[in-house]
């Protein structure tokens, strides 16, 4: 049998337990501490009867900082194979412990809300959850006439006239708003996968990092310079 493929940018599970700790943020290996089918399925084939679990959890231990966490995977349509579909405690996945001393409660708390939908595999929920993000992002850095906007898509496109953000702004937060419409209109719009909603999450990252979280590290960069001056020189 081969070796399972290890990736340490996916959270951890059974088969590749390593990747980012829900405990303490960072990158982590993990001790498979139990693991317990809670479905198990059985195969009639010609020589013998063969059984694999079809529900699995699993309790991971961090090695970084000792403390545990759960994985849950199951089988998912018939389909050969587990999959992991819910993970436990996910108040701080995908970085949101770190994004929090340098973003507002509002962003933060939509960018949450659309994380934890990913970590049931719940995409179109997440991707509504992204696009309020952005709604969130135009309320808290956009101009009046921007906020005053009635629809989403006017905003951006008013933020994008004011040249509020950098210029590829405008086709992120477009991509989020309408992908995220497709998440919150699921009778006019083929359902989304795990995939699509993904990508959204990441450039919500990518947003969040630019506009808060490297200002944020400029600016106590700019106050270290300032101390490290000698007296009498201001
Ligand atoms: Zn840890």
């Amino acid at each position: 049998m081969s070796q399972p493929q290890r990736n340490p940018d996916t959270l951890p599970t059974s088969g590749d337990p390593s990747g980012p700790c829900l405990r303490c943020g960072r990158t982590s290996n993990f001790n498979v501490v139990n693991s317990w089918a809670m479905l198990t399925l059985t195969n009639v084939s010609p020589s013998r009867p063969v059984s694999r679990p079809a529900e699995l959890v699993t309790v991971l231990q961090c090695q970084g900082c000792t403390r545990q966490s759960v994985v849950v995977e199951a089988e998912i349509g018939d389909q050969y194979g587990l999959k992991a579909v819910m993970w436990w405690p996910s108040d701080d996945i995908a970085d949101v412990q770190s994004f929090a001393a340098t973003v507002p409660s509002d962003v933060l708390e939509a960018y949450s809300e659309g994380s934890r939908c990913l970590a049931v595999q719940a995409p179109n929920a997440a991707a509504a959850m992204f696009r309020t993000t952005i709604a969130q992002i135009v309320q808290d850095k956009g101009s009046d006439d921007a906020k005053a906007k009635p629809t989403l898509n006017a905003a951006i496109i008013q933020m994008e006239q004011d040249g509020t953000m950098w210029s590829e702004f405008g086709d992120w937060a477009h991509h989020i708003r309408h992908t995220g419409n497709a998440g919150a209109h699921g009778e006019a719009f083929d359902p989304l996968d795990m995939e699509q909603a993904t990508d959204l999450q990441t450039f919500i990252q990518h947003i969040i990092e630019f506009l808060y979280v490297q200002p944020a590290r400029r600016a106590a960069a700019r106050a270290a310079t300032r101390r490290a001056a000698p007296p009498g020189d201001v």
